[in-house]
């Protein structure tokens, strides 16, 4: 959970009040939120981003040994020639699995931020206009 200052917009991991200036923290999803420039929520998008991106990276790791020993598991069922084959394929196939899922988190991450950043940037427009549409 991230939490900004109302103060100086320093954005922090928890707590409930500003470490550099005291000022109180809020919740990025309060209506409050609303305000905070564009530059701020990148941010916000991109810690979001990052932190799911490492989820799904460890979740890689995991999932790669789990390939390879499945593909064991397997080639010890399988007739002579074949199961060797399978055998000897199991290592790179984990390792594959891992990169794939390691690689397509990177790149799921810069798509997710940079789509959301051009998402929030046309509705900050927006409420531009309509602000000054109503001075
Ligand atoms: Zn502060």
């Amino acid at each position: 959970m991230i939490k900004i200052c109302t103060g100086c917009q320093s954005t922090w991991a928890g707590g409930r009040f500003c470490e550099d200036c005291g000022g109180e923290l809020r919740d990025p999803f309060g209506e409050e939120a609303q305000q905070l420039p564009s530059t701020m929520w990148r941010y916000i998008r991109l810690q979001y981003g990052a932190r799911r991106g490492m989820i799904v990276r460890v979740m890689a790791i995991l999932l790669g040994p789990v390939v390879a020993g499945g593909a064991l598991r397997i080639a010890a069922g399988w007739a002579r020639p074949w199961s060797t084959v399978l055998s000897i394929a199991a290592i790179p196939l984990g390792v594959a699995t891992w990169w794939t899922i390691h690689w397509s988190a990177g790149r799921a991450v810069r798509l997710w931020v940079l789509r959301r950043g051009q998402l929030n940037r046309r509705r900050l427009a927006r409420a531009l206009a309509r602000r000054a549409l109503r001075i």
